[in-house]
C-alpha cells in the first residue's frame, strides 16, 4: 500500500520524518492535528497512500477513508464537552484552495453557542 511521495509533505509525515500529532492511525489512515488550527481540535484525515485528491480514489480507496471518519469525528467530540458540532471539508484543486495536494479531510470542532472562528 506504499507508495509515499518524498517530495509531498503528507507523505513525509506518515514516514515520520515531519513530526505531527497524531490522533488516530491505523492502515489505511492517519489523523493528526492541523498545525494552523481552525477550531481547537482541528484534525485532518488523510489516506496512508499517496492519493492526491478525491478523483484519484477508487470507490473501495473512498469507501475505506470514509469508514474511517466517524469514529475519529466521535472521538474528538468526547474529547471535549464544549464541541457541539462539527464541519467535515475536503477541498480538490487550487480553485477549491487544495494547498497539500495529498487528499485530505478536516475535521473542524465547532463550539456553541457561537465561537469566534469563520
Ligand atoms: P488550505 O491550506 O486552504 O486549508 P487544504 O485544504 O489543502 O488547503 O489544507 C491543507 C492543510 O494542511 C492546511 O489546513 C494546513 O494548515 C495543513 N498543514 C500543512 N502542513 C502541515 C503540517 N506539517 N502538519 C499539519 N498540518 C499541516
Amino acid at each position: 500500500m506504499s507508495n509515499l511521495h518524498s517530495d509531498c509533505v503528507f507523505c513525509k509525515i506518515i514516514a515520520g520524518d515531519i513530526p505531527s500529532y497524531p490522533v488516530f492511525e491505523d492502515d489505511v489512515v492517519l489523523a493528526f492535528l492541523d498545525i494552523s488550527q481552525a477550531t481547537p481540535g482541528h484534525t485532518l484525515v488523510i489516506p496512508k497512500q499517496h492519493l492526491q485528491d478525491i478523483y484519484a480514489m477508487s470507490s473501495e480507496q473512498a469507501g475505506a477513508i470514509f469508514s474511517r471518519i466517524p469514529q475519529i469525528a466521535r472521538a474528538i467530540r468526547a474529547s471535549d464537552p464544549q464541541i457541539k458540532g462539527m464541519n467535515i471539508v475536503n477541498d480538490n484543486g487550487v480553485v477549491a484552495y487544495q494547498s497539500v495536494f495529498h487528499a485530505h479531510f478536516h475535521l473542524i470542532p465547532r463550539y456553541q453557542p457561537t465561537d469566534d472562528f469563520n
